[in-house]
């Protein structure tokens, strides 16, 4: 017997159970438990019960398959995109709009009380989209061969298998009718497309952005080679077709490499930027930009980033993890000075020349990881009366959130693209003398399992 089999299991694989669906994990899995033991059972919803097999068992968890539905949930809608079940990119599509929202909600004030020990924060309904659909205004689309004709589309689930569409309901209009020509363009002239396995072929993918304000759109080309065979037909078509069009890059990645962009670009046709704009800021965006994919959100969860700072234009303000400084120029307009800071050099000229662009004169810039540079500007003596962090998955470094409690800036900004680590790290700010007043969700990217949050923290008196 292997040792496996030696746990004592309530269930076992191939098992039929009927469960009732209690919970929704972050990857969009209902949960059901067999004697405390947890299923973990796609497309199956908090209320539903369900027939399950269990297709697989660990130690502390298992996973199953919906094999029949007793009873529904009210939230169960039917998903309006035809390749929703293959297809990677969205997860709650057959969730109503409103049950997505209530769930995001809910998994943030779940990880409040069991991550962050903070049953009691406040966390507010999640702030969601009018029309939640056509909404990001980045694509990023791979191209590959199947069965001798050209396909464009999105990877399935955990796989880099292609799967072939002509339209995704969650990005913007133009990113469908820019793949569609770029395929049947690529069938017609004979542009090979890039292959993984052999890493062999010409183009690997398209990258569409547009600006949501200005209408201005950028189609980035990554290919392997230098060369793209019959290039300027192709530029003609999208010239002749895609409205708003006013930039073609081609980006060479030669690398066997998942990372979709190398380091090189050349202009093709028109300009090496677009313009954007979040509230009254306006933004260069280049191919290699960091922006953020859902504008309208953006404004929204910026707005309560605004209004958590308190400022009265009195603050010197600290924005870590700035990015191309899109929150410090946003900041800068109510404070005395902002600071920011950011890993990436090239973000950090971005963010300068922003500033320029929207006449911005009290933010100043610095590259480096912020749990160096602010110790060091603390250091020097620096003092800031409010801290804004927004960092990426991983949450804020120790060193950082340290720096900050002997910092002690009057309010504490923390936006986070994932509530774990901001309940963890809100932890330690919490013992450090902080009190976390509010957590605002914001519904960032509708249909899919993500969600990110604005907290305020106000040092407590007597700290
Ligand atoms: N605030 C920006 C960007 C947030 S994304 C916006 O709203 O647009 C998180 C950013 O943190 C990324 O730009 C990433 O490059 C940066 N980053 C990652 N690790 C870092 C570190 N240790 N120090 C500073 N910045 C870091």
């Amino acid at each position: 017997m292997s040792k496996k089999q030696t746990v004592d299991l309530p269930v076992k694989k191939n098992d039929l159970i009927d469960v009732k669906i209690e919970d929704l994990t972050h990857e969009g899995h209902g949960v059901g438990k067999v004697d405390g033991y947890p299923l973990f059972i796609p497309n199956a919803l908090p209320g539903e019960r369900i027939q399950v097999k269990v297709v697989k068992t660990a130690k502390n968890y298992g996973f199953g398959r919906v094999m029949e539905w007793h009873q529904l949930s009210e939230d169960r809608v039917e998903p309006p995109c035809p390749v929703y079940d293959r297809c990677g990119g969205c997860q709650l599509q057959h969730v109503s709009y409103e049950g997505q929202l209530a769930a995001k909600q809910k998994q943030v004030q779940d990880v409040m009380s069991r991550i962050g020990k903070l049953p009691h924060v406040p966390v507010h309904p999640t702030l969601g989209m009018q029309d939640p659909w056509r909404y990001r205004n980045k694509s990023q689309i791979p191209v590959g061969l199947s069965e001798g004709r050209v396909i464009t589309g999105f990877y399935a689930k955990r796989s880099h298998e292609i799967v072939d569409v002509n339209q995704c309901i969650i990005q913007d209009q133009v990113s469908d009718q820019v793949m569609q020509i770029v395929k049947e363009k690529a069938n017609e002239l004979g542009i090979q497309p890039y292959d993984e396995a052999r890493h062999k072929g010409v183009l690997r993918h398209v990258v569409i952005r547009r600006g949501r304000k200005s209408g201005e759109v950028m189609v980035v080309l990554v290919t392997r080679t230098k060369d793209i065979p019959y290039v300027s037909d192709l530029i003609g078509v999208l010239r002749e077709q895609i409205e708003g069009l006013t930039s073609i890059i081609q980006n060479i990645n030669s690398k066997k490499t998942n990372v979709i962009m190398g380091e090189s670009s050349k202009v093709l046709w028109g300009s090496e930027v677009i313009y954007d704009s979040i509230g009254d800021i306006r933004f260069a965006i280049s191919a290699h930009s960091f922006y953020q994919i859902n504008p309208l959100q953006t404004e929204v969860l910026y707005k309560k980033a605004l209004e958590y700072a308190q400022l009265t234009g009195e603050e010197t303000v600290v924005d870590a993890y700035c990015g191309i400084g899109t929150i410090s120029l946003f900041l800068a307009q109510k404070a005395k000075k902002v600071y920011g800071v950011e890993i990436v050099e090239q973000a950090i000229e971005d963010a300068r020349k922003n500033a320029e662009l929207n006449g911005i004169h009290n933010a100043e810039f610095e590259a480096g990881p912020a749990e160096v540079v602010i110790p060091a500007w603390h250091k020097e003596g620096k003092k800031a009366d409010v801290i804004v962090v927004d960092p990426p998955r991983k949450g804020c470094d120790e060193a950082l959130l340290q720096t900050i409690l002997e910092m002690k800036p009057k309010r504490v900004v923390y936006v986070s693209c994932n509530p774990g680590t901001l309940a963890r790290d809100l932890r330690v700010l919490e013992d450090g003398g902080y009190e976390t007043t509010q957590v605002q969700p914001v519904d960032m990217f509708p249909q899919t399992s993500h969600v990110e949050c604005v907290s305020q923290l106000i040092l407590k008196e007597g700290n």
